[in-house]
């Protein structure tokens, strides 16, 4: 075991059983569950990360019945059959010598099909389907149907269940009067709303015996209006011990809850107190799992330390790095692959019904596709560019056994993410450069920084195979005036923010627009860190000074948020006429577009821009000519190709693969660049 990772790395016993450690995988969808091949595809996920040394892993959410359904044919588990199929996972978990759970999820309302039921006939504002609401028997019915799915899940092979009473999923919907407007005896009195909850868990451990995991999700922080209060939370909790569960787990933020809970702009652990409020209320005496934004053994090892929880669950973090617990183990933490809680390639996936993978790990859920193993006859391999696809590149083919040099015309590596760094809250960023940097060191990559490598140099050198990851430039614009020293290219102003003026305009509102706007919206002052996390749930709206603390706090943890002004005045510029950030992450885009509107950010649409001169930019809006009055204009309209080098190479016989943004510009994407240069590597 590490010294450094004492919290962390410690057994836990449960009784019947001890986890190895105090990593527990938090389940997550990841759309190998409804696909072909899916047992074998989801068997060599888990199984890597159960190697990689998870204490327990819990699967994505599975239904106990078709109306519990997040989607049309999402995974149930209702049948002996699907049982025996289950079985292939909980074994290849088991030789890895890995222990899992499988998690037990009920949609409710927020299930995206007509047959979806709830308490209560009350329409979620995330799902166009009305619910139907559950009659008594209904009810009942749906309680003997998660007993029976936990009982074949423990048939299946299966270490436990995970019962999934939070996001505001079916059992949340239960607990609140903001969807349970029941008279019977589900509804009315707090203890009538949590009988859904608790009869589910007595059931299950009545059923399942007492040698079984039961772990309770339980939702300390609903995040939305009319939620629990918190002497309610500490009674469910009570009576969920009481009912049988073996661990608690903590949930925070209901899906249509609108304060972010796990993007990157999130600090780190940011939700841990809550946990450690239900600790200090002393009113369970069985272990309780933190959660959200803990993506690093060390931050892991102070959440424990300090008596916040007895398990920190980590999802994301897993998909980015399935050797998480062995490297931090092994005394290589610095090797770890860190999630940068970008959601570009899970959540985003997920929520467009595509399998899940990771922006900076692609091998993540193709285990079985994407395999790279060593090369049949190494070669000597250039890589030119050293942004993140040139890097991913470089790295797979040296692990083949390659003989890899990477040159790049710059002094450091990182090329996109080195910009995205300096953006606050994109701070995470930071780590991937860092990672990339050890795992060169470690794979053998040869660097050559400040080296503008051409292709005689390419053709004399002895290189038989090149990948050009040469990226791209930032578009210039041509209007009058474009050229004079008030026009500012993104990369310049991101680098040098103290040089742009009061007054600012930006033309293009893609993710590179809402970029530079929320840095030059920081005050001059602040340093290119996360915020403080008592000043997060101050800007969203979060009572983390009476959560807990106060009988009467505001149902759900919720007050009023306070706007912090922007340090600049700041228009956002389009040509389209549509609404602003239509191009931003699925499942980060409104975050993003609130923390503007919330600065006073100016977001004009249907511009066409004629000229700048003394006076500002010159534009037409509505029909109108206008001049925004503005000291720098900030260029963020796309990017164009790099290729010079590849018109270069033509010719010379050299076996060449052009991969990321130099491929294509104008999809200029991190996630596609890394997994193409992993590809490129993999082929070699
Ligand atoms: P982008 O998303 O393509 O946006 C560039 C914007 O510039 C367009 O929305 C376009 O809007 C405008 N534009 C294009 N040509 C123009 C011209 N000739 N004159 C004036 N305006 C022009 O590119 P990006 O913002 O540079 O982002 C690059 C990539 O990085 C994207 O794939 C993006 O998704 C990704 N990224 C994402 C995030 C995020 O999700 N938070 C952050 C950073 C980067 P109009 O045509 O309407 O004017
Ligand atoms: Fe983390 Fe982004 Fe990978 Fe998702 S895609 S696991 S958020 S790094």
């Amino acid at each position: 075991m590490s010294a450094r990772y004492p919290h962390l790395l410690a057994p836990l016993d449960l009784g019947h059983v001890t986890l190895r450690n105090r990593v527990l995988m938090g389940s997550m969808h990841v759309g190998l569950e409804e696909e072909g091949g899916r047992y074998e595809k989801l068997s060599a996920y888990f199984a890597a990360r159960a190697r990689g040394g998870v204490g327990l892993i819990v699967t994505g959410g599975v239904s106990p019945n078709a109306q519990g359904q997040l989607k049309p044919f999402a995974a149930t588990l209702s049948t002996r059959r699907a049982a025996r199929r289950h079985s292939y996972v909980t074994k290849a978990v088991h030789e890895a010598g890995g222990r899992i759970a499988m998690q037990i999820l009920h949609a409710g309302r927020y299930a995206y099909h007509p047959l979806s039921v709830a308490p209560s006939r009350v329409k979620s504002p995330i799902t166009p389907f009305s619910p139907f609401a559950l009659g008594t028997r209904g009810v009942k019915k749906t309680i003997d149907n998660f007993a029976r799915c936990a009982e074949l899940a423990r048939e299946a092979g299966y270490d436990g269940v995970e019962i999934m009473g939070s996001e505001g999923y079916l059992i949340n919907q239960f607990l609140v009067e903001r969807t349970n407007k029941r008279t019977d005896d589900w509804g009315g009195a707090y203890s009538n709303r949590m009988r859904f909850a608790t009869e589910i868990v007595r059931r299950t451990r009545e059923v399942c015996g007492p040698d079984f995991i039961i772990i309770y999700r339980l939702s300390m922080l609903d995040l939305v209006p009319d939620g629990s209060t918190w002497p309610e939370v500490l009674e469910l909790a009570q009576a969920i011990e009481a009912a049988g569960a073996s661990i608690i787990n903590t949930g925070i933020g209901w899906h249509e809850a609108r304060v972010p809970t796990i993007a990157t702009m999130v600090p780190r652990a940011a939700f841990t107190w809550v946990t450690r409020r239900l600790k200090d209320a002393g009113v369970v005496s069985i272990p309780v799992v933190t959660s959200n934004r803990i993506n690093t053994p060390e931050m892991a090892e102070e959440v424990l330390a300090r008596g916040d929880a007895d398990m920190v669950s980590m999802a994301r973090p897993l998909l980015a790095d399935p050797d998480f617990v062995v490297k931090a183990e092994g005394g290589r933490a610095d090797e770890i692959n860190t999630c940068i809680a970008c959601n570009q390639a899970c959540l985003d996936h997920v929520f467009q019904n595509k399998r899940a993978s990771c922006l900076v790990n692609p091998f993540a859920c193709y285990e079985t596709e994407l395999v790279s193993g060593p090369a049949e006859s190494p070669r000597k391999v250039a890589v030119v560019g050293a942004g993140v696809a040139g890097l991913s590149a470089a790295c797979v083919a040296a692990e083949r056994g390659h003989d890899v040099t990477l040159f790049e015309a710059r002094d450091d590596i990182g090329g996109q993410f080195d910009l995205a760094r300096r953006i606050p809250g994109k701070e995470e960023f930071d780590e991937t450069v860092r990672y990339f940097r050890r795992r060169m060191e470690v794979a053998g990559v040869k660097l050559q920084l400040g080296t503008r490598v051409r292709a005689a140099d390419l053709r004399d050198g002895g290189f038989s195979a090149v990948i050009v990851a040469t990226g791209v430039a930032p578009r210039t614009l041509s209007f009058d005036g474009a050229d004079s020293d008030r026009v500012v290219s993104y990369p310049d102003a991101i680098h040098h923010p103290d040089r742009i003026g009061d007054r600012v305009a930006i033309i293009g509102a893609g993710g590179i627009g809402f970029d530079v706007a929320e840095l030059l919206a920081a005050p001059r002052e602040a340093k290119r860190t996360h915020p403080e996390i008592e000043e997060f749930m101050a800007e969203w709206g979060v009572n983390i000074d009476d959560w807990g603390r106060d009988d009467q706090a505001a149902r759900g943890g919720l007050i009023d948020a306070h706007d912090p002004p922007s340090a600049r005045t700041i228009y956002l510029c389009q040509r389209k006429a549509t609404r602003h950030g239509q191009t931003l992450g699925k499942t980060t885009g409104w975050i993003h577009r609130k923390s503007l509107k919330k600065r006073g950010i100016h977001m004009l649409a249907g511009v066409r821009y004629s000229r700048v001169d003394e006076a500002g930019l010159h534009i037409e809006i509505d029909g109108e000519n206008k001049v925004l009055e503005v000291d720098h204009v900030v260029v963020c309209a796309g990017q164009v190709e790099v290729t010079e080098l590849v018109g270069h190479l033509k010719g010379s016989g050299l076996d060449v693969t052009v991969v990321g943004g130099a491929s294509k510009a104008a999809e200029l994407d991190a996630k596609r660049a890394i997994r193409q240069g992993a590809e490129a590597a993999a082929r070699l």
